[in-house]
């Protein structure tokens, strides 16, 4: 499959656009490329401009799209990781689409027929994402965790798949609509006549009477189900990132299926590390004896303590890098790095021997530090 172009370029707009900027662009594109626009209609890049209004126009998935990129949409397999299951696989038009719909309408006049060919009123349509937000300790976010979630939502029934009718089959078609869901009523005013669409008042929009329902669901096609799921946290994950869950979210429409549950991460403040990206800092206490003649230290890392060369003469101020102890990278790119701040610690109870020994060393060195500066400083 070729790769696909950023959504940002596909409908020309910058990464810091308005929701406004990308309506319009949006409209312009979707105006030309309309498969109905006999001049300049263009049925693939009419799909991609659509893809990408649809990713940027909605909140969610443009922070989605802007934190993980098309690697967050391009996943088939359900389950429980941030990049699975986003619902893009093969493009879905059946989700909440609202504001599409709205400039599609105002556009040609009708309703939205997506690329898999015109859906119907009373078709499937996919339910609300939902969103919660868990708390993580530090460390569970540098290693990966499980938590487990208490959850209740509507649940497809099984035994009628979401049709509420016995066996999924006991229901005919609606008389008054013809299955449509909805009817075409005439009006007629001082402008001529008028014709509206609205939903079947028979079978409210379903397109289907029930002859038996399910004894199961009791018609309703769901079941208020609770249920604990287990969400695996992947090793690396930041503050603010989501996981989504496909499938458990709202429940759809006329047996379409459930949204999706997208889980906020936020991650505790750990007591010393500091976490940057993936780079971890840490700032240690040392003594000034220590980074004057150098040593070997014990500090801690995220993965536990390593030893640590610190060479003779370092300065206060001097930052240590230790490679590859930092956050894994969500996105596989290896590891970040820990970097250690020295806190040069000066005694402030020197005994009378220590004095000596220190008055000892002032006057075996050459030149200070301050006579060498105004040295050199000029007025
Ligand atoms: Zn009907
Ligand atoms: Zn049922």
């Amino acid at each position: 499959m070729a790769a696909k172009r950023d959504y940002y370029e596909v409908l020309g707009v910058s990464k810091s656009a308005t929701q406004e900027e990308i309506k319009k662009a949006y409209r312009t594109l979707a105006k030309k490329y309309h498969p109905d626009n006999k001049e300049t209609g263009d049925a693939e890049k009419f799909k991609e401009a659509t893809e990408a209004f649809s990713v940027l126009n909605d909140e969610q998935k443009r922070k989605t799209y802007d934190q993980f990129g098309q690697a967050a949409f391009d996943q088939t397999s359900g389950g429980a990781n941030p990049f699975s299951g986003t619902g893009f696989d093969g493009f879905n038009f059946g989700g909440d689409f609202g504001d599409l719909n709205d400039i599609l309408r105002n556009m040609f006049g009708g309703g939205f027929s997506g690329s898999r060919g015109s859906r119907r009123n009373n078709g499937p349509i996919k339910g609300d994402d939902t969103f919660i937000s868990i708390k993580i300790s530090f460390m569970d976010a540098i290693n990966g965790t499980t938590v487990n979630i208490p959850l209740t939502y509507d649940k497809q029934c099984d035994s009628c798949n979401g049709t509420g009718a016995k066996n999924g089959n006991s229901y005919e078609t609606c008389h008054t609509c013809h299955g449509q869901g909805r009817i075409l009523q005439q009006q007629r005013t001082i402008f001529g006549i008028i014709q509206q669409e609205t939903t079947c008042p028979t079978c409210k929009g379903s397109g289907r009477i029930i002859k038996e329902t399910c004894s199961k669901c009791n018609g309703k096609g769901y079941i208020r189900t609770k249920e604990s799921i287990d969400v695996k946290i992947p090793a690396g994950i930041n503050s603010g990132q989501n996981i989504r869950v496909a499938g458990k979210g709202d429940r759809g429409i006329n047996g379409g299926q459930n949204g999706d549950l997208y889980i906020e991460v936020n991650v505790a403040p750990h007591q010393s590390f500091e976490r940057k990206g993936n780079d971890i800092y840490l700032t240690i206490p040392i003594d000034f004896v220590d980074v004057c003649l150098g040593t070997t230290i014990v500090v801690p890392t995220v993965y536990g303590d390593t030893e640590v060369k610190i060479p003779a003469g370092c300065q206060p101020n001097q930052v240590i890098r230790l490679k590859d102890k930092g956050v894994k990278d969500l996105r596989g790119n290896g590891y970040g790095e820990q970097y250690l701040k020295l806190n040069v610690k000066t005694p402030t109870n020197l005994t009378s021997k220590q004095k000596e020994l220190l008055e000892q060393f002032k006057a075996s060195s050459k030149e200070s530090w301050i006579d060498k500066f105004k040295k050199n400083f000029k007025k």
